[in-house]
């Protein structure tokens, strides 16, 4: 490998979102004093009459979850989009607004309040994928509907606020600025190549071996060369799908299993639950086919050193770009090194 991307500070391009991050690897050599201690494990139970997400317990708003026996799913009772409002726009001067209208879900992954993806079996997991094509093409199918995020916020360091194991929806009539930025790169790479971006990405990374964590028939878990935080991941199927619709019934199973393998790996690194946000980014459900599309999963986690040492976006990294230390292919190293088997099993 280039001496420049293992000992030199270098920008990397990201060719997804066209965007640039500062990698600077001889950091890494520099004394670190922070803190390293491991948090306490927490024993939860598997079933909380507290939590609003465990079967036949009353949410807020007085409606009653049934006894559900795998997933579940059911709008948020708080959305910060909702589908009702007129459709207006705001233009005076140099302001402008536009209004938005869509709808947020709450994704249950399981009844078991005790669990998390990694430590749910891989049919369980296989549940919640075939939820995510459900209501991906549920919510797609909507007139007013032109974007389906599917997002998971794991860890209360990410701001989630309840253990239970579950995922978002937030489905709207807008393309958000992520997906928007890389409709636009898929696109150009499509016209001028016809082929995936991805697809093209995804072979080039096979054959360099530097960043690859864990792979399956149907899916390969990396890191990919332009990663933000410290343990950054993403999940690519091998096949140029543009949307988890397309995904067979052994292919669902597969995606299962790689969530389950790259998640334990989370885990297994600071022997601890890995926070992180998790989502997919697919084709719009804009009516038009995004034959560029080349659909994916991403793992932001915010851990650095152990469980207690997070990343803070600061600084330099609101003002110019983000930057990171530690470089994506020492951080595919170890995350590849790692068992499959989660900590507290082995
Ligand atoms: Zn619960």
């Amino acid at each position: 490998m280039s001496k420049m991307l293992t000992e030199q500070p270098h920008r990397r391009y990201n060719i997804l979102t066209g965007e640039w991050i500062l990698v600077s690897p001889h950091r890494t050599k520099r004394p670190w004093q922070g803190k390293t201690e491991k948090s306490a494990t927490d024993q939860r139970p598997q079933y909380d009459p507290n939590c609003y997400l465990c079967p036949t317990n009353t949410r807020a708003n007085g409606e009653v979850n049934p006894d559900y026996k795998s997933t579940f799913s059911f709008i948020n009772d708080f959305g910060a989009i909702v589908m009702d409002g007129e459709q207006t726009e705001y233009n005076e001067g140099l302001f402008k607004a536009i209004s938005e209208q869509g709808i947020c879900k709450v994704i249950c992954f399981s009844p078991d309040h005790s669990l998390t993806l990694p430590l749910m079996s891989v049919d369980g997991i296989t549940n919640v994928v075939k939820l995510w094509k459900r209501e991906y093409a549920e919510l797609g199918a909507m007139e007013a509907i032109n974007h389906v995020q599917i997002f998971e916020n794991k860890g209360d360091i990410m701001g989630c606020s309840n253990p239970h194991p579950h995922g978002q929806i937030w489905a709207q009539s807008s393309i958000p600025e992520e997906p928007r930025k890389k409709t636009a790169t898929q696109l150009a790479y499509f016209q001028n190549h016809g082929r995936s971006l991805l697809g093209d990405y995804l072979k080039q990374e096979l054959e360099a071996k530097e960043r690859i964590v864990a792979e399956n028939e149907d899916f390969v878990a990396l890191v990919p060369f332009w990663a933000i935080w410290p343990y950054e991941a993403m999940i690519i199927p091998r096949k140029h799908y543009s949307n988890i619709g397309q995904l067979s019934a052994s292919e669902e199973r597969s995606f299962a299993a790689i969530i389950k393998a790259l998640t334990i790996k989370f885990d297994n690194l600071f022997e601890v639950s890995f926070p992180y946000s998790g989502g997919i980014h697919q084709a719009p459900t804009d009516g038009k086919e995004h034959p560029e599309w080349h659909f994916h999963m991403s793992f932001y986690p915010p851990l650095l050193r152990s469980a207690t040492v997070k990343k803070f976006m600061v600084g330099y990294e609101m003002f110019g770009n983000p930057q990171r230390d530690i470089t994506a292919e020492m951080a595919a190293k170890s995350l590849r090194e790692l068992s499959e088997v989660h900590y507290s099993q082995s």
